[in-house]
């Protein structure tokens, strides 16, 4: 069995775990069952998963047993409970833990709602929350992220809850890329798979090991295989974290606004700087050259479809995070430079908006205001509206001196997209 924490240090009773626990759990789901022999508490910004895998191993129970002993009536495993334990579930894991209802319900990745997005989407896409694509009790997505160094300096291994986010591309204590795979074969990682790995034990007595090939992700050689990052972006992460906290982040010395607002905006700069588009690509090969940000390597993806931002690799994150952030320096003001530079205009930075289902009872795409007001006032080339006497002039000048005229020339002489509508009609 692996170390507890010092509330649970006390030595294991002698009977069988599993009786004791089947008798804690008589009556799961309701509040009026015993405690559990052990009670654990979660480890500071603890993911629920973790603690519940730990709270199995120390009973010297496989994981499997332990949830279905104690929610008989619930698929635990067989989807992403992190994000979709509702409160009954959070009522009986805090009373049989000894713990607080508030302690118990922030292991949740549902608890950032109002701090990091709006609403969550229990069982759908969430923004900022990574996919782990579960299928036959298997994750097969790379949404379980880990710094190898806090899991090797922790006295009792464990998954933070922030690891499971989009921003979270570096471990702010480490300076390192987190991992969000095994570097060894390459498969997502499966903590609570791991007493299935070795059919010698009748349990799980680790969380740090690969479920596929018993690689030791708190090992010294896993440890050696992570990349550094630089200073500002391990500044960034933990004023995100900070501004996370605390429920507001400042975007400069005068402006404050809520965390989820923050979020918002920086999600869809992240969104657009990934969009396969001429002159955004433009703005990211200026980016790289003038701030040393690594943001040509973003794949082509289906300019149908918004850009699927928790679908990308960690690496890809990871830029589009650093290109975002190089933008919210002195903001506005570089990002209005760049984007007048390669006519990023307001209709590409507000493209693919997120639809926000809960205001006025209708389906709304709404910006952040701090973001839209930036974008509408400085970026937004609509405003310009050519008389039709200019489009005629514009028209004669493209005619004398190109020796032809048509509509994208008529756009790309005003810079604006009711050039299009204007001439059309002549
Ligand atoms: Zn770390
Ligand atoms: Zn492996």
């Amino acid at each position: 069995m692996m170390g507890v924490n010092p509330r649970s240090s006390r030595s294991p009773p002698e009977n069988d775990f599993e009786t004791a626990l089947q008798s804690a759990s008589s009556s799961a789901a309701s509040l009026d069952t015993e405690p559990w022999p052990i009670p654990l508490n979660p480890l500071p910004d603890e993911l629920l998963s973790s603690w519940l895998m730990r709270l199995a191993m120390a009973h010297g129970v496989k994981v499997q047993t332990f949830s279905s002993l104690t929610w008989p009536t619930k698929a635990v495993w067989n989807r992403d409970i992190d994000k979709s334990a509702d409160r009954e579930f959070i009522s009986v894991l805090a009373h049989k833990s000894g713990t607080s209802l508030w302690e118990a319900h922030a292991t949740t990745l549902s608890a950032y709602e109002g701090y990091l997005f709006e609403t969550l989407n229990r069982f759908g896409p969430t923004p900022w929350l990574l996919p782990v694509g579960i299928y036959h009790r298997v994750r097969q997505r790379f949404g379980q992220q880990f710094c190898p160094f806090c899991l090797r300096e922790d006295r009792e291994p464990y998954y933070r809850r922030r690891w499971r986010l989009a921003f979270m591309t570096s471990c702010e204590r480490h300076s390192i890329c987190l991992l969000d795979r095994c570097p060894d074969c390459r498969s997502p990682v499966n903590f609570h798979r791991n007493e299935l790995s070795d059919s010698n034990v009748s349990f799980a007595t680790s969380i740090t090991h690969c479920f596929n090939c018993s690689l030791d992700f708190s090992s010294s050689t896993v440890s050696a295989s992570t990349t550094p990052v630089t200073t500002p972006e391990v500044t960034f992460i933990q004023h995100l974290l900070i501004g996370l906290a605390h429920g507001s982040i400042s975007i400069t010395n005068q402006l404050d606004v809520y965390s989820h607002h923050f979020f918002a905006g920086l999600r869809q700069l992240m969104r657009v700087l990934a969009l396969p588009n001429q002159r955004v690509a433009n703005l990211r090969q200026d980016l790289d050259r003038r701030f040393d940000v690594r943001l040509n390597t973003i794949t082509r993806q289906n300019t149908k479809t918004s850009p699927n931002l928790e679908g990308l690799d960690i690496d890809q994150r990871h830029q589009l995070l650093n290109g975002a952030r190089i933008l919210l320096v002195d903001w506005p003001e570089l990002f209005v430079e760049l984007s007048t530079k390669h006519r990023v205009w307001s209709s590409l930075w507000l493209k693919h908006l997120e639809t926000d289902n809960s205001r006025w009872g209708r389906t709304q795409r709404t910006a952040p205001f701090w973001y839209w007001k930036t974008v509408y006032n400085r970026l937004n080339r609509r405003r310009y509206k050519p008389s039709e006497l200019e489009i005629s002039a514009a028209t004669q000048y493209l005619h004398n001196t190109k020796g032809r005229c048509n509509k994208k020339m008529l756009a790309d002489f005003f810079g604006a997209a009711i050039a299009y509508k204007r001439s059309s009609k002549q």
